[in-house]
């Protein structure tokens, strides 16, 4: 029967019970460890929230601080530039940056003096329409010399076209380089100087000075409004062959001072603040002034939050009405808090959200941890079940056994009970046939109580043996004389059956030091049941000869044979084998159990060889003490 198999025996119902109770049992401890893991990531999520919600009450509370301190340095024109953005004044319709080279080009170019076309009136009649470049350019050159520098930078700019179209390059660009020192005047509204760098330039082809003009522009040397700083960066790109892109956040920047400039007249409003878009970035403007005198602070909403951020584990966001990220990252994974702009009277919506890893560390690790603990109680709980089932399984089996032997023990002891009382009572009321008659029934007397004697007395020594009660008192014995002894016992018994049990021996002593008693009980319960399992045979045999350092006795027959599965089962005591069940033999099951006692007691073994159908051999292994 496999192991399975042997599971499945009786008694079904208690291992049913028990199962289903274990089973329960794990289910419901499943169950509420699960619903325990479920209110720990609830509890950890809602910690989680309520962290959020503080960090965001206390960053929307920094941010408030924040605008309100950067509003009020405003007010007091105590601000300074901050690092990427913009600090611009309006006043008296003029429109001032700080710092100043951070924009590129400006909504008002300022009011520069530039001389009256009218000084010039007859010196470009004499270039244009009388033809007589040589007359203009004197003449050009004496307004050159003019204390006006207006005055001055008109001539000369003149002077260098009408001496570049007479050919006359040299003396055209000295003009230029003289007009390139005046500071402070234009001409054709655009800065002096710029003028005649570019035209310098452009007459002497020189790569070099338009790249330094080009830089220059990108400096914010000069103050230009976006027509004229296109038309000279264009020009001046041109001439250096340098094809670089303008920078998107000075352009951005130089845009946002054109809307600022737009709402300079807007006076309804004097402590205001807007968020913008500029070739798709955000800029916040933020509003303080007096009448006729504003302030305006542009800056990138991101430079405002960074530093207020850093450090914290969260991710941080400001939306404007849109829904549109202005500064920060938003994750729409995980939990948020999230303060509108009504809530929290900034101009943006904040937003909070966690890191996955900061909100759920603590809760895998306490997941985990219960987990563990779940499982080892599973485990607990199933081993423990295992071991009560063997335990029922082991008692069960040994109740069985027992109500086994005392069923066979009772029958052994009935048969040989009735025949004395029936023989007894034959002989007390003197109804013997014959004296032959009389002479059987005496001797089948005899054999009958010998029998019962010899039943008495192995259950005696078992139980004595059991007890650890027998003591065994050693000897050297002849192993030859011991195995005739007991053989010749069985002699009227197979005789009467028309068997026999044949002797193979060694010639030479085989001593063993053992109690000779013992070794005989074993010896006989070996043969005895050499010859009970063994009835269509009729010869047993028991041998003896020396093993190494063992004298071994081998008792066989050609008897059915133990299955493998019986050959270590049948040692245990009260233990009867399928060959008992089936040939309805009669015994105890507690052979065996002795014999393996018995020579363990010598020190020795005992070995089986079987196959069914074929026979058995029982081999007892003694250790040797002499030989000759
Ligand atoms: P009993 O013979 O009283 O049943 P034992 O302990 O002597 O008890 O033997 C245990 C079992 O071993 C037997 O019931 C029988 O099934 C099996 N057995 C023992 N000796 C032999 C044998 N020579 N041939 C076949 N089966 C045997």
């Amino acid at each position: 029967m496999t192991a399975w198999g042997a599971w499945l025996k009786p008694p079904r119902t208690l291992l049913l019970i028990l199962s289903l109770v274990t089973l329960v049992s794990v289910s419901a401890l499943g169950w509420f460890g699960w619903k325990l893991l479920d209110q720990e990531r609830m509890v950890e999520a809602q910690r989680v929230q309520e962290r959020l919600e503080q960090t965001a009450d206390r960053l929307a509370a920094t941010l408030r601080g924040t605008l309100a301190e950067a509003g009020e340095r405003l007010g007091a024109s105590a601000a300074n530039a901050p690092d990427d953005g913009l600090l611009l004044t309006l006043q008296a319709n003029t429109l001032t940056a700080n710092p100043p080279n951070r924009l590129l080009y400006y909504p008002s170019p300022p009011p520069e003096p530039e001389a009256a076309p009218a000084v010039f009136a007859e010196a470009e009649s004499l270039e244009f329409l009388q033809a007589q470049p040589q007359a203009a350019a004197d003449e050009y050159r004496k307004l050159a010399d003019s204390g006006n520098t207006a005055v001055r930078a008109g001539a000369l700019v003149r002077l260098g076209r009408v001496l570049r179209r007479a050919g006359r390059d040299r003396e055209s660009l000295t003009a230029y380089d003289r007009l390139a020192a005046l500071r402070g005047v234009r001409v054709a509204g655009a800065p002096a100087d710029l003028v005649a760098r570019l035209a310098g330039s452009e007459l002497s082809g020189s790569r070099s000075e338009a790249h330094t003009l080009r830089s220059d522009l990108l400096a914010g040397r000069w103050r230009l409004n976006r027509g004229q700083f296109q038309f000279y960066w264009q020009r001046a790109s041109r001439l250096s062959g340098d094809a670089a892109e303008l920078p998107a956040d000075s352009v951005a920047l130089s845009e946002a001072a054109w809307l600022v400039w737009q709402q300079r007249d807007d006076e309804s409003n004097l402590r205001r603040q807007q968020t913008v878009w500029i070739g798709g970035r955000p800029y916040f403007l933020l509003w303080r002034g007096t009448p006729g005198r504003h302030f305006v602070l542009v800056a990138r909403p991101d430079s405002i939050l960074k530093p207020l951020i850093a450090g914290h584990g969260a991710l941080y966001a400001l939306t404007d009405a849109e829904g549109r990220v202005v500064a920060g990252r938003r994750s729409r994974a995980g939990r948020a808090a999230v303060r509108t702009a009504a809530e929290s009277q900034l101009p943006w919506t904040l937003y909070v959200t966690g890191r996955p890893a900061l909100s759920t560390a603590p809760v895998a690790a306490q997941q985990k941890f219960l987990v563990s603990a779940i499982v080892v109680m599973v485990l607990f709980l199933i081993l423990g079940s295992y071991f009560i089932a063997r335990a029922i399984r082991r008692e069960m089996e040994v109740s069985r056994i027992q109500s086994d032997f005392v069923a066979a023990v009772s029958h052994e002891f009935r048969s040989p009970l009735t025949s004395i009382r029936q023989l007894s009572e034959i002989l007390a009321l003197g109804r013997a046939p014959s004296d032959e008659r009389r002479q059987i029934y005496y001797e089948t007397l005899v054999r009958e109580s010998s029998r019962l004697q010899r039943l008495v007395e192995a259950l005696l020594n078992f139980g004595r043996m059991e007890a650890q009660g027998r003591q065994f008192r050693f000897e050297e014995v002849d192993t030859r004389a011991l195995v005739e002894h007991v053989v010749s016992e069985f002699e009227p018994q197979v005789v009467g059956l028309g068997r026999h049990i044949e002797l193979h021996g060694t010639e030479s002593r085989c001593a063993i030091q053992a109690d000779p008693e013992a070794i005989a009980v074993a010896l006989r319960n070996l043969v005895d049941n050499a010859v009970k399992y063994s009835p269509e045979c009729p010869t047993v045999w028991v041998e003896w000869d020396v093993e190494n350092e063992y004298v071994a006795i081998r008792v066989r027959d050609r008897g059915p044979g133990i299955a493998e599965s019986e050959r270590k089962a049948i040692f245990r005591k009260f233990v009867r084998g399928t060959a008992a069940a089936a040939r309805n033999v009669k015994g105890s099951g507690l052979g065996l159990a002795m014999v393996q006692h018995i020579v363990a007691a010598h020190r020795g073994q005992i070995r089986l060889a079987s196959q069914p159908g074929q026979g058995s051999t029982f081999t007892m292994l003694l250790p040797v003490t002499g030989k000759s």
